[in-house]
């Protein structure tokens, strides 16, 4: 391993001995969050784009045109002859079972894609769903098959402020039953929800521990346009991103705290020591699309986000896992 935590990189070195890019599709589907099945609006941090920000657009045509058009957008650049088919944007297990099976039996049979990771909510994992993927599983081994989960933190408190629309209980039972069907599970946490200290977070962490998922991704909040998250903060419709950091005067403060670089780098950092070592670290940071991003606006420099943390986890001489502690023993919720 060439960085202090158990990289997705690291993963793909080990099992296919390169580098291996994902692609980001947007499958054309809804979310029950959004449409009125379980609610409006969505999630409070969801753009329009449904999270689906950097997938290829729907405009470009089929999944495989997608992915296409994704590999030409590599242009020159070396990268190997392996790519994930990562659908992206919206509830990718929401539709006709028929639609979903042929929206990912399209990116399976890419003979540059060697597995599809799939982003959902919780409440959309049905046993129909978990028996579609089981068959394709079967049938495109050895081409894998993920399920990335948006939880976002484990606080029913905070879930209910962003409007997540389901209770714990419902991601538990769909952990237990991907896991019963052998389907690895991705995780996604933000970090920097409104309202939540630096030790809600961290409980987050040590929550998930008890599920050893194959692995997770540590998203920093991003307020971006047109979302209520940005409405909530005090962002209007007009508002041009000098209005962040001029905030009128006679206007009411931002009601919640958006993190600093610096707060960011303590608090990630703290969420690797804790969690287990096995877990893949699929992201650390969050792209916010530049076009949309509001605040905060220092994410955009990744690279000087990801050299700073690197630099401190070398400084600290700390790493993924070490005081890492079984939830099920310690649990401290
Ligand atoms: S579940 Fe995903 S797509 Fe749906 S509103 Fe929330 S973030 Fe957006």
């Amino acid at each position: 391993m060439d960085k202090p935590y158990y990289s997705l990189n690291d993963y793909f070195q080990k099992e296919y001995g390169e580098k291996c890019y994902k692609i980001a599709i947007d499958a054309g589907l809804s979310c029950p969050n959004r449409d009125g099945k379980i609610g409006y609006g969505g999630c409070t941090f969801c753009s329009a784009g449904g999270s689906g920000d950097f997938a290829v657009s729907r405009k470009v045509g089929t999944i495989a045109e997608q992915i296409e058009a994704g590999l030409a957008l590599f242009g020159d650049k070396k990268v190997g002859d392996r790519f994930v088919a990562y659908y992206q944007a919206y509830t990718n297990t929401y539709g006709e079972l028929s639609h979903l099976e042929a929206l990912y039996r399209e990116g399976l049979s890419h003979p540059k894609i060697i597995g599809i990771s799939i982003a959902t909510r919780p409440d959309c994992i049905t046993p129909e769903i978990v028996d579609l993927l089981s068959k394709l599983k079967q049938e495109y081994d050895p081409k894998f098959i993920w399920i990335e989960l948006g939880l976002q933190t484990c606080h029913e408190r905070t879930a209910d402020f962003i409007h997540r629309g389901y209770p714990l209980g419902v991601f538990e039972s769909a952990m237990a039953t991907l896991s019963a069907a052998g389907i690895p599970v991705i995780v996604h946490v933000i970090l920097g929800l409104p309202g939540e200290t630096a030790e809600d977070m961290y409980q987050t962490i040590t929550y998930l521990n008890g599920f050893r998922p194959f692995g997770v991704k540590l998203q920093l909040l991003h307020i971006l346009q047109h979302t209520q998250l940005a409405a909530q903060y005090g962002f209007t419709k007009e508002s041009t991103d000098d209005t962040f950091t001029h905030f009128p005067a006679d206007t009411a403060p931002p009601p919640f705290h958006v993190l600093e670089l610096e707060e960011y780098i303590d608090i990630v950092i703290h969420c690797l020591e804790l969690l287990h070592p096995d877990i893949v670290i699929h992201r650390l940071t969050g792209d916010g699309p530049k076009e949309i991003l509001l605040a905060p606006k220092w994410s955009l420099n990744k690279r000087n986000v990801l050299n700073t943390l690197h630099k401190t986890l070398r400084r600290r001489q700390t790493y993924q896992g070490r005081i890492y502690y079984d939830s099920r023993s310690a649990n401290p919720l």
